[in-house]
């Protein structure tokens, strides 16, 4: 029996509906005993919120992804308010910055992360965020925050040792994605996660993007899957020089502990 993981980044409404069944049920079966689902923008943070009631194993996150910023309105953090006021919802996000591919402009990436770190304050739950190629904006804002916000996990961490070591200065925590078995991209990540404290990393898949690059066979349609974080596990216990069942325990813990999920809330 292999120790129980979390995928604590599945965008499910990504894949699909009918695909929805197998995927949590192979997710299962390669012991990812839980999923955190991911909401990009408001109707996606409400399918969001409807899947995680439907299948008792997954949570959810409920706000507004930086591409969707431009989306936000007056009635934006209402609406959130009220998902997050649902026992499924366990983060707010996706949010935060970035301004790599700008499909919101930059003004409206701010003003919209802003307002969501503001109804953080309010609302107490962890947030779940997202930067690319705004480091300097996006620390000075979380900077700003972070006396008033519970707890934050860096989603999908690729950045150098000096963003890492704002982060870690923050007390954030750190998620790591299959991005680490890319080996044009994620070397440096092989040589970063040791400096992660234990207690600060967490594992997701951010399925269906990121698919491992040296995950063999190669699945036919070439989409990532929570079923292959166990792959992730892998590679990130080799960097690390420790046991896999030791790495998978306690990511599964900081996960339990960050996004509040007790053991009786299956
Ligand atoms: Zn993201």
């Amino acid at each position: 029996m292999n120790e129980p993981l979390i995928d604590i980044g599945v965008n499910l409404t990504s894949f699909n509906h009918d695909k929805h069944d197998d995927i949590i049920e192979r997710a299962q079966q390669a012991s990812v005993e839980h999923l955190i689902l991911i909401g990009s923008d408001i109707g996606d943070s409400q399918t969001t919120v409807t899947l995680a009631k439907k299948y008792p194993n997954c949570f959810a996150t409920a706000g507004i992804h930086p591409h969707q910023a431009k989306t936000f309105t007056n009635s934006s953090l209402d609406l959130i308010r009220q998902l997050a006021a649902q026992p499924q919802v366990k983060a707010l996000g996706e949010m935060g910055l970035d301004f790599n591919r700008n499909y919101s402009p930059q003004p409206q990436q701010l003003s919209c992360f802003e307002a969501q770190l503001e109804l953080a304050t309010e609302l107490g739950l962890p947030l779940y965020l997202h930067q690319r190629d705004a480091h300097q904006d996006f620390y000075a804002l979380i900077k700003r925050y972070r006396s008033r916000i519970s707890n934050a996990v860096i989603h999908c961490f690729t950045g150098n040792e000096h963003e890492l070591a704002d982060y870690l200065e923050l007390d954030l925590h750190i998620g790591i994605t299959g991005w680490i078995c890319d080996e044009r991209r994620g070397l440096h990540l092989q040589n970063l996660i040791s400096k992660i404290p234990a207690n600060r990393l967490m594992l997701e898949t951010d399925a269906p993007y990121l698919l491992p690059r040296d995950l063999r066979p190669k699945p036919k349609k070439g989409k990532n899957e929570p079923c292959y974080l166990p792959h992730i596990l892998t590679r990130v216990s080799h960097c690390l020089d420790q046991d896999k069942n030791a790495v998978a325990a306690l990511t599964t813990a900081n996960a339990k502990r960050f996004f509040n999920i007790s053991e009786n809330n299956h």
